[in-house]
């Protein structure tokens, strides 16, 4: 009789009675694959080894591929992702992805907000996240990532300083490059200063979709031309809806505002309005409001990964 192994699944996130029943051998034998799996990680040197199967049971193994001064050539979750892509096609989805770490941790480590938006994009929505070793792992439902529940307000409650900057933003937004159903996807970005102004962000990208989002962008623009630290809130406009930021995008605000909160001593987070505007007249028709740390759970950040020197260094390089 072939050994039967029991590894211990640490469940986080709600409680999850069918993922209990069906999960702990075919999670270890995810495990076990992914143990397996190549990264070559010189820019972080941070090995991701990580698996996922698909509905129909395809195990495809990936990890991080890095090239020196630039942005990582793949994740772990998206290598795993375009592999099995590439071999079951868009309908047999993948319901698990696995990382093996070396040591166990209660606190498995978060995917970053591309890979969010990714796995958002293209897997099961009851995807399961695990992560350590064949014999005691954590595994966590994809959605404790996400937040989508922003809390709609009365727009005359709010001020509307931004509103006209990141309707300008919006307006600018590089769309050459994408189909007309992807365009009601795009948003402008303000970053309201108290100081020196406010600074705009629309979306970029260019023949060799190098896209780059608004709020990164207007990260950008606020480094390269001020250095005053004071900012009061976000504006997010999108025409005829309400914004739904990117991940990755949500991922920049959270960490220039930790460098702002370590900078200054401010201890809330930075306010964010995600606010509809009429295509034809311009007039704000409905908002909604967040804060930088509320719509990313479990973040992926400097500061979550105690990397405070990194942090500081933000706002020391500006001078
Ligand atoms: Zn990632």
């Amino acid at each position: 009789m072939s050994e039967v192994r029991r590894p211990s699944v640490t469940f986080l996130g709600e409680d999850q009675p069918k993922l209990r029943r069906k999960a702990k051998q075919a999670y270890s034998d995810l495990l076990l694959a992914a143990k397996d799996a190549r990264a070559f990680p010189p820019q972080s040197g941070f090995f991701v080894r990580a698996a996922g199967v698909t509905e129909s049971g395809l195990v495809v193994t990936g990890g991080n591929i890095e090239y020196q001064l630039s942005d990582a050539f793949v994740h772990g979750e998206t290598s795993v992702i375009a592999g099995a892509f590439s071999r079951a096609g868009k309908d047999d989805k993948l319901t698990a992805i696995g990382f093996y770490n070396r040591e166990f941790s209660e606190n498995p480590p978060a995917p970053c907000g591309k890979c969010r938006d990714a796995i958002k994009e293209y897997c099961d929505p009851k995807l399961v996240l695990l992560a350590g070793t064949e014999k005691r792992m954590t595994a966590t439902p994809f959605k404790e990532y996400l937040f989508d529940s922003f809390k709609s307000v009365d727009p005359e409650d709010l001020s509307p300083q931004g509103y006209d900057e990141a309707r300008v933003a919006l307006g600018q937004s590089l769309d050459a490059y994408l189909p007309e159903r992807m365009r009601s996807r795009l948003y402008g970005a303000a970053l309201v200063g108290e100081s020196r102004g406010i600074f705009r962000g629309s979306f970029y990208t260019n023949a060799g979709y190098d896209a780059s989002p608004p709020i990164l962008n207007a990260v950008q623009v606020w480094r390269n031309t001020a250095g005053d630290l004071d900012f009061s809130k976000v504006v997010l406009g999108a025409y005829d809806r309400l914004p739904k930021p990117s991940y990755r995008d949500r991922q920049a605000l959270l960490e220039l505002d930790e460098s702002l909160m370590l900078a200054t001593g401010r201890e809330k987070p930075l306010e964010v309005e995600l606010v509809s505007f009429d295509r034809q007249t311009g007039d704000v028709t409905g908002a909604a409001v967040t804060n930088s740390r509320e719509w990313l759970p479990h973040p992926f950040s400097p500061a979550a990964f105690g990397m405070t020197r990194a942090l500081e260094r933000q706002i020391e390089v500006l001078g």
